[in-house]
């Protein structure tokens, strides 16, 4: 068995122990509702900073406990694929990585402005029609590690003001973290699904109220949550692993 034949077998054990049988994955479609309802509540100003934050802790504790895997594999290179298929992290990461300002951010409360805890990762899509110009095909948008997504919106309209449009939040139990994918067009993923790095999660797009404007160039925000031992979310730069990740390349470019 060669080395990497051997890693894709690790994976696929890790994956598949994430959600314990029986009961629980009752239990997770629970939390991943409540994990969403947090997120439009916050968004919708229907909730306190303070209860947001408690709600959240309580929520992952949850989530972390009925997604325990029995094996994790070694943070290298295999563990990440790249999340913008057909392209290489230093032709479509945001200004070299400069684009990552985590400075003042806070999930819970939606006054707070400016920071970036986040990379934007951009295609070739110069008349904004979400096809790449090298193909007139849409950009598959692909799960950067494995884990189980949380929560997804699907329902984004031209003329809706949220900014994030149609999203993907993505539990990661190796790393303990979250990953948040905006702007897409489809998703093509469930709440409670599990998926594996490398998994088509969407197709790109230019959904969300900033991303819609003919100012901005078609892209994916990705965002990287760390969370702590109380389940609260550290923004983390996720700029080295993109570099080191695995590049999945489109076959009609080859
Ligand atoms: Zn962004």
């Amino acid at each position: 068995m060669t080395i990497k034949r051997a890693a894709g077998l690790l994976l696929i054990i890790s994956v598949s122990a994430f959600i314990k049988k029986s009961e629980s994955s009752e239990d997770l479609a629970a939390y991943c509702a409540a994990f969403n309802q947090i997120q439009l509540d916050i968004r919708d100003g229907a909730i306190s900073p303070d209860s947001a934050r408690k709600a959240f802790s309580e929520v992952m504790v949850n989530i972390r406990k009925a997604v325990k895997p029995d094996t994790c594999r070694g943070i290298d290179s295999a563990y990440f694929v790249y999340p913008v298929k057909g392209y290489s992290p230093r032709e479509s990461i945001g200004s070299r990585g400069r684009g990552y300002r985590p400075n003042g951010f806070d999930l819970f409360d939606r006054e707070v402005a400016g920071s970036h805890p986040a990379h934007d990762l951009f295609v070739r899509d110069k008349d904004q029609d979400n096809l790449d110009d090298r193909t007139w095909k849409p950009i598959d948008i692909l799960s950067f590690t494995s884990g189980i997504v949380l929560a997804t919106e699907t329902g984004w309209k031209y003329d809706s003001e949220l900014r994030g449009g149609n999203w993907v939040w993505i539990y990661d139990p190796c790393l303990d973290g979250l990953f948040y994918y905006a702007h897409n067009n489809i998703v093509e993923v469930q709440p409670g699904q599990s998926v594996k790095a490398g998994d088509k999660i969407a197709e790109m797009g230019r959904s969300g109220y900033n991303a819609y404007k003919q100012r901005s160039p078609t892209h994916v925000h990705l965002m990287y949550l760390q969370l702590d031992s109380m389940g609260m979310p550290e923004p983390y730069n996720t700029y080295e692993w993109m570099l080191q990740s695995t590049v999945k390349s489109d076959p009609e470019m080859d």
